[in-house]
């Protein structure tokens, strides 16, 4: 009776003990990659035999919203920071800041000054600051010193090494005797060649079946090294692509004398700072320019797009209808396909699937926002968010039972730059989760040490034979 009781205690300690170590959530490995302008539905422009694979054993989101304006720079910064684009302040590829006085610049790779990207705090830093480690292969902006910081492991951004290569260094860093918890990886297609042959050529159907075997070289170097299981992988994209034409081509020099402004982004989102003394010269000249142009005053940009309070955007934006194309005049460079339009275009949005012991399997969600990726990643690193504009709620239903049971909220306000109004935030708070390891610690505490005594008072009598069987041939010797 005594000795089945002392081993039910041992078996409940063990079985408390291995609950509360694999709800743990910072064990917890994630490895994040972007597919640069993969679009939601090139999932089923061909077979994708991988990517299926992962929504079979994993979880799949078949609508993503996300952020205004849908470049990539202003995209791959929200999935890291869960901020929109006003406050994280990377509010474009090209941009310039007055109170700075510089300009931003992916065309020409000046992309490196501190001032722009300081405005936010990416993963990365709030991962280190927690202890942990990260490894970055190539993604957007983690080879920028940012608030005077780099991930732990990076690679210096250049974009002929191969995927391969990228690969490796990741499985380099996930297997390194203090390995890291958090790895990011990015490749540049599909986006180059929809750029180039814009998405409705039927020459993207191969370019779209090479990310698919990408991603199954990646589940398999996974596998090999045993990670396969351990590691959460998160695929995503920043953004789609349309189709544009050369019949569909807005040039602002047959509307706007091209000395009164200096234009700072191109398409399809115009960022128009005009000369001083010429804004209601330059916003009438465009307000009724075009049929396929919506010209905006900057305190009348739509809320919905939350692209407003800052000082990189600029005074006048003008936006282009979906498969328009906004030029100074033909002779700019055009491109058969193009993104940055309203993110309220289905053909706008990226692709979310994950795989690993914190997700579900074979699980469909209708939405998310982009901006709900931030908090999750903090959970699962057990991380405290700083403010954000996502919600772990929106997105926790992705998390199998035992990750979502340590799931907790609170609720707060913050001030945002710029903006007048409060907006709330919600961060994944670890309380709720230490309260229960506190509670179970000590209801199991409590029954081992009352078994133990039971135990103790049970052998008194015992113990007293024992010494005096002992004693007896001690003696006789
Ligand atoms: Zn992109």
């Amino acid at each position: 009776m005594t000795s089945k009781l002392l081993w039910m205690s041992f078996v409940l300690v063990a079985i408390t003990s291995s609950i509360t170590f694999s709800l743990q959530p910072d064990r917890q490995k994630v490895l994040l990659v972007s597919f640069d302008g993969f679009r939601w539905d090139y999932l089923y422009r061909v077979p994708t035999p991988h990517f299926h694979y992962i929504m079979k054993y994993g979880v799949h989101v078949k609508q993503v919203n996300n952020i205004f304006i849908t470049k990539t720079y202003p995209n791959h910064y929200t999935l890291i920071t869960g901020l929109f684009a006003e406050s994280h302040g990377i509010v474009a590829n090209e941009m310039f800041d007055p109170i700075l006085n510089k300009s931003f610049s992916l065309d020409h790779m000046n992309v490196y000054d501190s001032e722009f990207w300081d405005e936010a705090m990416p993963i990365w830093i709030t991962n280190q600051k927690a202890g942990h480690t990260t490894g970055a292969a190539m993604w957007p902006g983690a080879d920028v010193q940012i608030h005077k910081s780099f991930p732990s492991y990076y690679m210096p951004y250049n974009e002929s090494i191969s995927f391969e290569d990228r690969v490796a260094k990741i499985i380099e860093w996930f297997t390194l005797k203090e390995p890291i918890n958090l790895g990011l990886l990015y490749w540049e297609d599909p986006d180059d060649m929809g750029h180039h042959l814009g998405p409705d050529s039927p020459l993207m159907e191969p370019v779209i079946s090479d990310i698919d075997s990408k991603l199954g070289y990646l589940i398999d170097m996974l596998k090999k090294a045993k990670l396969w299981n351990v590691v959460n992988l998160i695929i995503t994209s920043d953004h789609g692509m349309t189709q544009c034409s050369e019949d569909r081509i807005i040039e602002l020099d047959l509307y706007l004398d091209k000395d009164l402004y200096t234009l700072i982004d191109q398409s399809p989102v115009a960022a128009i700072l005009p000369r001083e003394g010429k804004f209601e010269e330059v916003y009438e000249a465009l307000v009724h320019a075009h049929p396929n142009l919506t010209v905006y005053k900057k305190e009348e940009i739509p809320e919905r797009w939350h692209y407003k309070y800052n000082s990189r955007i600029q005074p006048i934006i003008a936006v282009a209808d979906e498969g328009w194309y906004i030029l100074r005049n033909k002779s700019d460079d055009f491109l058969l396909g193009n993104h940055g339009y309203d993110n309220a275009f289905a053909e706008m949005h990226p692709i979310f699937l994950a795989h690993g012991p914190a997700f579900r399997k074979n699980f469909t969600k209708e939405v998310m926002n982009s901006t709900d990726l931030y908090p999750l990643l903090c959970h699962l690193l057990n991380i405290t968010a700083p403010p954000h504009n996502g919600s772990l709620r929106n997105v926790q239903d992705l998390l199998s039972s035992a990750t979502l049971r340590a799931v907790s909220y609170t609720q707060s306000t913050t001030v945002f730059r710029d903006t007048s109004k409060s907006r709330e935030y919600e961060q994944g708070q670890p309380y709720a989760y230490f309260l229960g390891i506190s509670l179970g610690s000590i209801i199991v505490i409590v029954f081992f040490v009352i078994s133990i005594k039971h135990l103790i008072r049970s052998q008194i009598p015992a113990f007293s034979d024992m010494q005096s069987e002992i004693a007896q041939p001690l003696l006789q010797a």
